[in-house]
């Protein structure tokens, strides 16, 4: 049963070991932490790794996940943060203790679902800075809505303004972005007369003024989930130091299913290939090629898959196999040996949530 391949290994003392940093560089600058468990599609030994490192929600954009986790017995603060469907607002007031929101016919949605269970929910209201994606653009109407909120809505609580960046319109989380989300919060408690509980300033990418020490003051949040899962982006992408971080908390191993030498180049009429498409191969001459029974169903895009071993290159993949060149591998491999790939978060959302991949945690 443990050895069916392909399998995802999630090594969950070094996930741990990666919030409690993160989390404990973002306490130290009076930040805390929302553990983004959505990477990993909301698995239950993730989020209760989350837990275990203490953070201060567990967050998901999925519903689902959150109801799973729920109904798995996971009993900490749960935060939605994708702004809500309609559809949703009941198991917001059921399963979610905190939720990301827009559009007032929706949090009035969740105010009338909460009221039935004598209930009150916790909201974010989310401000555009310029990436574009959720949010109030029209400030006027940000700070209208705040102030309906916390005058009409008696089964909701504005627990505070967040916003997001860098997701869609590739915004850097700057100081100066992130403070006109601090400016707002003041604009906001003017209005409604108090404090806001959480000033909540973006993802990963906010990571950056933690490390850079210099994210404004009054925002004391963030949503963590790609920082600690791989810790891969601020490295690659922007050259931040995470060497105190592991980079290997997943790992994928795959079956080799056949080694034959083959041309490189396809014999025959060329059309489309298992996807519609006419991809260009490279005349590299006959090559040892190894065959591995795991595909696109598994992983989702070629790109987000790396062997790790020397002298093993990816060459194409269709559905259900995949195709290595493995001519300059030291190893001799052989139909039933097992191969190893570092992924990245685009794999990682397909891999970790198919019933076709054995997930095993170390
Ligand atoms: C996905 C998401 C995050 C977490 O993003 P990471 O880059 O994985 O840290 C935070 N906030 C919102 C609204 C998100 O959708």
């Amino acid at each position: 049963m443990d050895n069916r391949y392909p399998s995802l290994e999630i090594n969950l003392k070094h996930l741990r070991s990666n919030i409690e940093v993160v989390r404990k560089k973002c306490e130290e600058q009076g930040i805390c932490i929302a553990g983004v468990v959505k990477g990993a599609t909301g698995l239950k030994e993730v989020a209760e790794c989350f837990r275990d490192a203490g953070v201060q929600y567990i967050a998901t954009s999925r519903m689902d996940q959150i109801v799973s986790l729920r109904k798995g017995g996971m009993n900490y603060p749960m935060m939605l943060i994708r702004v809500p469907m309609m559809s949703e607002c009941s198991d917001i007031a059921e399963y979610v203790d905190c939720s990301l929101q827009s559009e007032l016919t929706v949090i009035r949605a969740v105010n009338m679902e909460a009221k039935r269970r004598g209930r009150v929910h916790d909201i974010i209201l989310m401000a555009d800075l310029g990436d574009l994606r959720e949010g109030f653009w029209d400030k006027e109407a940000f700070l209208d809505c705040a102030e309906y909120i916390e005058k009409e809505l008696e089964n909701i609580h504005l627990l505070g303004i967040g916003t997001n960046v860098g997701c869609y319109g590739s915004v850097l989380a700057t100081n100066e972005k992130l403070s006109e989300l601090v400016d707002l919060s003041k604009k906001v408690e003017e209005r409604i007369g108090r404090k806001l509980e959480i000033v909540s300033g973006g993802a990963t990418s906010s990571l950056m003024r933690i490390w850079d020490h210099d994210i404004p003051d009054g925002i004391n949040q963030l949503r963590v989930g790609e920082g600690v899962l791989f810790a891969r982006d601020l490295a690659v992408y922007y050259g931040y130091d995470m060497s105190m971080l592991h980079h290997d908390v997943f790992k994928l191993k795959a079956e080799v299913i056949e080694v034959k030498v083959k041309p490189t180049h396809p014999v025959g009429e060329l059309a489309i290939d298992a996807f519609c498409r006419t991809p260009h191969y490279e005349d590299r001459g006959m090559r040892k090629r190894a065959l591995v029974a795991i595909g696109r169903v598994d992983f989702g895009d070629l790109s987000d898959i790396f062997p790790k071993e020397k002298g093993i290159a990816l060459v194409g993949c269709s559905s259900d196999h995949t195709i290595l060149d493995v001519e300059d591998c030291e190893r001799e491999l052989v139909p039933g040996d097992i191969v190893e790939f570092d992924i990245d978060y685009g794999s990682l959302i397909y891999l970790s949530s198919t019933r076709t991949v054995n997930i095993r945690y170390i």
